[in-house]
């Protein structure tokens, strides 16, 4: 078997493209050829988030393709341990923003600081380390649910992995299952659900306990319950930690520090829920649509 050494979270923000065509190997290693591309700048030294992890973009450009822009111009500002969400229609450049926090991608224009430090200025580890991600789709490996939840921080105890685990609500269903926490997940052992899968990612998230978080919201309905549930996980974890949440649903956007309504690549609308319901603009339309739609029926 061939071992691919890939993070963990690169894997992440790569699932979505080899999801969408699995035979297509030579993109994904066009993708990781990429991601070496982005190399370190000469005696650049570790991000520093001992006073903050507050995060700014500065009129930020940015195109995959150069022939293709897709960010124009995009500023804003994370206060230190604060929430910000970004909403706004498919392909309106939302988890762009994500990718290049993690600095996947650089950018064309602009600056992207973290604690006033350039991310271009500091060795790419150092980031990264600083950043949990639960992405959309959680990539979980053939192997044992407590091997995948202790990916988040290599070496994790057993005690550590279980109190992980009950924070974030799977402990009881892991209990129940006859090989407990040494369950097989994978096709021919545990299948999770798309809730489950995210509570792993989010005790993974709580193991590696970084300052900065980025959670690009499931598109996949899930029950109203489990939203609702996963939701005040998610919130406990974001606690304390500067977080960029990229919602498809807004009913995970209402008490962020400030909203960001994307449109085509620019920020078309912010400021907080309140705010944007009393100007009456494009964010107030799109709440007044989503609360005449039906909740999504139990999976
Ligand atoms: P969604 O709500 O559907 O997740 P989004 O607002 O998060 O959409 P992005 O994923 O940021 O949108 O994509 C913004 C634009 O960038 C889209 O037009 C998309 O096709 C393009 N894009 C995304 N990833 C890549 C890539 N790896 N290479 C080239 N173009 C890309």
């Amino acid at each position: 078997m061939i071992q691919l050494y890939i993070p963990l979270n690169f894997l992440g923000v790569l699932y979505r493209e080899i999801k969408q065509n699995l035979t297509d190997l030579d993109k994904m290693f066009t993708l990781m050829e990429r991601e070496r591309e982005i190399a370190d700048a000469p005696g650049a030294l570790p991000l520093d988030t001992t006073r903050g992890s507050g995060i700014r973009f500065e009129n930020v450009d940015f195109a995959y393709d150069p022939a293709r822009p897709i960010l124009h111009g995009v500023s804003f500002e994370i206060p230190d341990g604060k929430t910000v969400a970004v909403v706004g229609p498919s392909g309106s450049g939302k988890s762009t923003l994500g990718r290049l926090l993690f600095r996947f991608y650089d950018i064309q224009r602009g600056g992207i600081r973290i604690a006033g430090q350039d991310i271009r200025a500091v060795t790419q580890s150092s980031v990264r380390a600083a950043i949990g991600i639960v992405p959309q789709d959680t990539v979980l490996f053939n192997d044992t649910i407590a091997y995948n939840i202790g990916y988040g921080r290599p070496g994790a105890s057993q005690a550590e992995i279980e109190a992980v685990a009950r924070a974030a609500h799977i402990h009881d269903f892991i209990a129940a299952m006859p090989l407990g926490y040494q369950s097989m997940v994978g096709e021919r052992g545990l299948k999770l659900s798309g809730g489950e899968k995210q509570r792993v990612a989010i005790a993974r998230t709580l193991l590696k306990n970084p300052p900065i978080l980025i959670f690009d919201e499931a598109t996949s309905a899930l029950d109203s319950a489990n939203e609702r549930a996963i939701q005040a996980e998610l919130q406990s974890v974001a606690r304390g930690r500067t977080t960029l949440v990229i919602a498809h649903r807004l009913s995970t956007v209402v008490d962020a520090h400030e909203i960001l309504v994307m449109e085509a690549g620019r920020i078309a609308e912010r400021g907080t829920h309140a705010e944007l319901l009393a100007a009456g603009g494009r964010y107030a339309r799109m709440w007044a649509l989503q609360q005449n739609e039906p909740a999504p029926a139990a999976a």
